[in-house]
């Protein structure tokens, strides 16, 4: 199995291979399609091959090349029930800032809207990804969105979407998320991932995460 990650300025997107197939987890903002294809080109795959479009959530530096990837891939788009009617609506979403950084972030972040998009699929707060075309399991880590989940892979690595965060410095040290609509909520989350005890943590920006980083982390 392998995890692909394919950087953008504003977030990151990932490739998931393994023998059985691929997915797609977070897309990047708008107009990434290419560098995606291009890296499921460079893993020696088609467009064809991919078998579920995973959003960890409804932000558009994630969910902001989807409808242009499902085109490409037919691949179908799950995102959990809890940020499916935000993603169907559309439009600009209101950041809560946890800290000073992200409070500045918020300016540029704020003028990206999200693509209005019907999901294919809605993911409960549990669900083996293999029943829809994937690899592994995502489980919900509500907080940073109501519906964000993580998706735990068959090595033990976790993709944790917007849940953490890497440092701005220091981008492998685990940090809380920048923005949380619920920071209690986000709290109890970053416990739960934490308790995967994971090899390592891919997130939507810096990362990926240090297991040892991710174990200490406090919450917030
Ligand atoms: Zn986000
Ligand atoms: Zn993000």
């Amino acid at each position: 199995m392998t995890v692909h990650t394919v950087k953008n300025l504003a977030s990151s997107a990932f490739l998931v291979t393994d023998e059985n197939g691929a997915m797609i987890v977070d897309t990047g903002v708008a107009g990434r399609a290419p560098a995606m294809l291009q890296q499921i080109a460079d893993a020696g795959l088609r467009p064809a091959d991919i078998g579920l479009i995973l959003l960890t959530h409804h932000h558009a530096d994630h969910s902001g090349s989807a409808l242009a990837l499902r085109e490409a891939t037919r691949a179908p788009i799950a995102i959990h029930r809890d940020d499916a009617d935000q993603l169907r609506r559309g439009g600009r979403v209101d950041l809560r800032p946890t800290s000073l950084m992200p409070r500045l972030m918020k300016v540029m972040l704020a003028k990206a809207e999200i693509p209005a998009i019907e999901p294919d699929i809605i993911l409960g707060d549990e669900e083996d990804l293999t029943r829809h075309g994937g690899i592994g399991r995502s489980f919900v880590t509500p907080g940073h969105t109501p519906g964000s989940v993580c998706v735990l892979l068959p090595d033990h690595s976790i993709l944790a979407g917007d849940a953490l965060s890497g440092g701005m410095m220091r981008a492998r040290m685990a940090r809380k998320p920048m923005f949380a609509a619920n920071p209690d909520a986000a709290a109890r989350s970053m416990r739960a991932i934490a308790q995967h005890v994971p090899t390592a943590v891919y997130v939507g920006h810096g990362g990926p995460l240090t297991a040892a980083s991710v174990t200490a982390l406090k919450p917030l």
